[in-house]
């Protein structure tokens, strides 16, 4: 039997080019070889957005509309809207029993998070208990596979203890998933800092115009050290190198490139139009497929839909072995 994969972004904002290099390149990779389920994760949104739920709904257009630019082929992949699935929210209360509060404190992915949002209200319990539901999206699918960032990790691993347990404790119906990296595992922000990541504001989106990819190349943060374009500067660690390495094909230029800047003999100024040139290159068919695919709403309404229907059937699959494997099919009901 063909084997799955599972994988999802959270529709708080369009999709940027470290989702592309943490998974999304993946995901077109692997699409003819696995049966691929990508969720639209808008219950998981709520957790750190409740407030402002109106957000959700032009989101996921915009998600939906950056995977079928990067090449997702709607014919082979499911996209698939979480809260379309009510499948999904019982089987989390399920594994809920299964996890400890322990386990979940020391969870490290989580407690960044936490510190990053700084809940002036206090913790939601939805918010602390996502991993559990995460966990609940990927088993459901039985997906053998989950390509994702590196701040996914921590995810993967509660989900495969959980599934552990749950074969363990009641039959073995479940599938314990691989976590696949991408290229690169935590591609940095324009910022310098560690995450490219919506809630951080440090992002190229994949449907930015060429205007924007230009602001936001040149306001980015290179090597701090230097002061002068005729002082020696640092290549490690500065993340226009960094996003060069990624992006930009012409391996000989960014040589050149790394070698005047750590003698001293190039400014951040061409360092920067150049990786401008290359991102565009590589943006420019990603933004044309993008606008063809927003130019008829309908068509990816269709593709919602179907992915749904399609994701919802398999949730129910394995959400009737589930209450079988617990023992809670009753001969009451059904
Ligand atoms: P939010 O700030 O709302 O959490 P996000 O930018 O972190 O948004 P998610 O929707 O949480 O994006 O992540 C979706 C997927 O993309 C995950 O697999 C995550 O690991 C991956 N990802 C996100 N940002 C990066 C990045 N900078 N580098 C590599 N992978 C990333
Ligand atoms: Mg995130």
């Amino acid at each position: 039997m063909q084997k799955r994969i599972l994988t999802g972004d959270r529709p708080t904002g369009p999709l940027h080019l470290g989702h592309y290099v943490g998974s999304l390149q993946n995901r077109v990779r692997l699409q003819d070889e696995y049966d691929t389920y990508i969720l639209i994760a808008d219950i998981q949104a709520l957790t750190d957005n409740f407030e402002h739920p109106e957000m959700l709904e032009t989101n996921i257009t915009q998600v939906a509309l950056d995977y079928l630019a990067v090449g997702l082929n709607p014919e082979k992949v499911k996209i698939v809207v979480q809260s379309m699935v009510p499948e999904l929210t019982e089987l989390t209360i399920y594994f809920m029993n299964l996890v400890t509060v322990a386990t979940l404190e020391r969870n490290p992915t989580l407690k960044d998070e936490i510190k990053q949002r700084n809940f002036t209200k206090g913790l939601p319990v939805g918010f602390y208990t996502y991993p559990i539901s995460q966990a609940a999206d990927i088993t459901i699918f039985k997906a053998d596979l989950v390509p994702v960032g590196e701040d996914q990790l921590p995810m993967i691993e509660q989900t495969r203890e959980i599934v552990r347990r749950f074969n363990r404790l009641y039959k073995k119906i479940l599938i314990e998933p691989r976590a696949m990296l991408g290229q690169m595992a935590r591609l940095p922000g324009t910022d310098g800092g560690a995450k490219m990541s919506k809630s951080l504001g440090n992002c190229i989106y994949l449907g930015d115009s060429p205007d924007q990819v230009r602001k936001r190349v040149m306001s980015m943060f290179t090597d701090p050290t230097r002061i002068h374009p005729t002082d020696p500067g640092h290549v490690e660690g500065n993340p226009v190198f960094t996003y060069h390495d990624v992006f930009n094909p012409d391996k000989a230029e960014v040589e050149d490139l790394k070698e005047r800047y750590r003698k001293g003999t190039v400014g951040d100024v061409e360092v920067k139009e150049k990786l401008f040139n290359a991102l565009n290159g590589f943006l420019e068919p990603i933004r044309s497929r993008r606008a063809e695919y927003a130019s008829k709403p309908e068509m990816v309404r269709e593709i919602l839909i179907e992915g749904t229907r399609t994701g919802r059937a398999l949730a129910q699959r394995t959400i009737e072995e589930v209450r079988e494997a617990m023992k809670i099919r009753y001969a009451i009901a059904r």
